[in-house]
């Protein structure tokens, strides 16, 4: 299948690479022409450019820019494509990309396949990065049947575990497991920072361990993915963090109340549940 893909940083070059060897053919469109010709020259596309006009003859177009440069790059690919061409996304919020999206182009699919690192760009991007993650689409009622058919195919190939919901649906579960804890454990960074004896902090740093590395992860990635989940997903993001404070509260007043037999049980809790979260 001839496979259109803009943007080649993390998400754009990882699926470039994985939908290459798969033995599709990549014609890959970014930003700068650097990148387009690292890209070429190092196999991750077939062919690049800077011009959306390169994507005239794909069937599917996935695409891979920042959130906030995806409605204006919609808007100039249009013009090149032909009427049966099927564009998806990565974007990781979905109502108001499909809301942007779907009315200007029905062919549209909105996906995101939850998978990351802390890094960003093309040198970044890696085989097999969505292998064993889940995959969201999110299809809406006016989603042709064979579209969704379509990105469900190549989606598949990738072999992640697939689920579709709707974009409201998405954003709110989203808040809760992937734009909540961003901001927790940039919030968590933060506050270790804030330790005024320089000794002190520096020892902190020193011997910090696997356990900080675990829960500082997320807090130390890509800030411009960061403030665009906090933009576009603002609502949905304010509430949990509201719960996330309750909890907060919460642990506060078991400590300074000492009661240790409540704060036991509610960490027993909170170690069957989490499981529920990570089984796939
Ligand atoms: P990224 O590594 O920064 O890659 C985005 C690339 O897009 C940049 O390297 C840039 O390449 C190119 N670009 C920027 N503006 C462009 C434009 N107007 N036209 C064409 N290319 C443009 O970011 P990413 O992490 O791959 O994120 C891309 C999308 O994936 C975002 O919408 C994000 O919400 C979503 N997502 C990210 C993650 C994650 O963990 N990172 C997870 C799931 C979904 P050059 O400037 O080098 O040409």
């Amino acid at each position: 299948m001839k496979i259109g893909i803009v943007g080649l940083g993390l998400m754009g070059g990882s699926l470039a690479l994985d939908l290459r060897a798969l033995g599709h053919e990549i014609l890959g469109v970014s930003r700068q022409s650097a990148t387009c010709e690292q890209a070429i020259a190092q196999g991750v596309v077939t062919t690049a450019s800077t011009e959306l006009s390169l994507l005239a003859e794909a069937e599917v177009i996935f695409l891979c820019t920042p959130l906030a440069a995806l409605t204006a790059t919609v808007e100039q690919l249009l013009p090149h494509l032909k009427p049966e061409t099927i564009l998806t996304d990565v974007g990781s919020v979905k109502v108001p990309v499909v809301e942007a999206i779907a009315p200007r182009w029905q062919n549209f699919v909105g996906g995101h396949p939850m998978a990351g690192t802390d890094k960003s760009g093309l040198a970044a991007a890696s085989r097999h990065l969505f292998a064993g993650r889940p995959y969201v689409l999110t299809p809406i009622e006016t989603t042709p049947e064979s579209a969704l058919q379509t990105v469900t195919t190549i989606v598949r190939q990738l072999n992640v575990f697939l689920h579709i919901s709707s974009p409201q649906d998405h954003d709110r579960a989203v808040a809760w497991i992937s734009h909540l804890p961003v901001m927790v454990s940039a919030g968590l960074i933060a506050a270790c920072g804030q330790e005024p004896d320089a000794q002190i902090l520096k020892l902190a740093q020193s011997i910090a361990s696997s356990g900080f590395r675990d829960t500082s992860r997320v807090g130390g990635g890509n800030p411009e993915l960061g403030v665009m989940m906090a933009r576009y997903n603002r609502a949905e993001l304010l509430r949990t963090l509201v719960a996330y404070r309750q909890q907060l509260d919460e642990l506060m007043a078991l400590i300074e109340q000492q009661d240790w037999e409540t704060l036991e049980q509610y960490l027993q809790r909170t170690q069957q549940d989490r499981p529920d979260f990570l089984s796939k």
